[in-house]
């Protein structure tokens, strides 16, 4: 599961080679909008949504006598899962990933954006975008962003373990394994914790804040801080390895969902977060 800090910054290079230019060619290569064209349409704006992109479009005028004067204005939405990634080329240019992974092209007279193995991809009206989108609760790296609001959120069940909440995006949108593991090491806060008890849950929410704020740049993601010697992780992905902080080997388990359906790789420090 992609961090929001990629989805950050996959928008924002997105939104700088696209935004204000025409759509020249596009191909959507699944079989619901196999049809669909959007030549003559132009990109307004990418922008993030937690884990979810959304490239809005405005469309030609209609010349048809009688035809409503009002710019139409379509979403198109995607989501990375596992795989999934955005890459611009030269118009016309070579692609870097595989033909048969591509899932939307779309051509411009500047650059050619290719979505390749997007988990979604989906074409709305832009009006009904917060039918995607608005079950999400803040998003960390939104102009919206309301800690109290993620917080209320959070506590709303608080029985659930605190490194699950922390993943849950209706609860706050943005956090993926990286971020979860290494924000509730940095409180002392083993990630099974019921996220009731969890004794100072804004600071874990901050932590995670910070480290998407910090790795927004190019450049290898990194816990560590910008003054670390060299990126790194705390604990996320470091079995075995000795705790940055104390020594101890950091411990690798996972974590099943309150209903049992899904379970999630943690990292932790047995010492710096004992278990509950
Ligand atoms: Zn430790």
């Amino acid at each position: 599961m992609p961090e929001g800090d990629s989805i950050f910054r996959a928008a924002a290079r997105l939104n700088e080679a696209l935004a204000g230019q025409v759509i020249t060619a596009s191909d959507f290569r699944v079989p619901r909008f196999a049809t669909l064209n959007l030549a003559g349409w132009t990109m307004t704006e990418v922008v993030p949504r937690g884990k979810h992109l959304l490239m809005r479009l405005v469309g030609p005028v209609d010349e048809e006598p009688g035809a409503s004067r009002k710019p139409r204005a379509l979403t198109i939405h995607s989501h990375l899962k596992m795989e999934g990634n955005w890459m611009i080329y030269q118009p016309g240019g070579r692609w870097t990933k595989p033909g048969h992974t591509a899932r939307c092209i779309l051509r411009t007279a500047v650059a050619d954006a290719v979505g390749f193995s997007l988990g979604i991809l989906e074409v709305v009206p832009t009006a009904e975008e917060e039918k995607i989108v608005g079950h999400l609760g803040p998003d960390l790296l939104g102009p919206d962003w309301d800690e109290e609001e993620a917080l209320r959120r959070l506590l709303a069940e608080p029985d659930v373990p605190v490194g699950y909440a922390l993943l849950d995006q209706r609860k706050l949108a943005g956090i993926g394994n990286i971020y979860r593991c290494d924000s509730c090491f940095l409180s002392g806060v083993h990630p099974a914790l019921p996220v009731g008890q969890v004794p100072d849950l804004a600071k874990i929410v901050r932590d995670a804040k910070r480290l998407l704020g910090e790795n927004l740049g190019p450049g290898r993601r990194s816990t560590l801080g910008p003054r670390a010697m060299r990126p790194g992780y705390w604990v996320y992905g470091r079995t075995r390895q000795p705790c940055r902080r104390c020594g101890t080997p950091v411990q690798h388990d996972v974590l099943a969902a309150p209903d049992g359906t899904e379970e999630r790789d943690i990292y932790f420090c047995p010492r710096c977060q004992p278990a509950p």
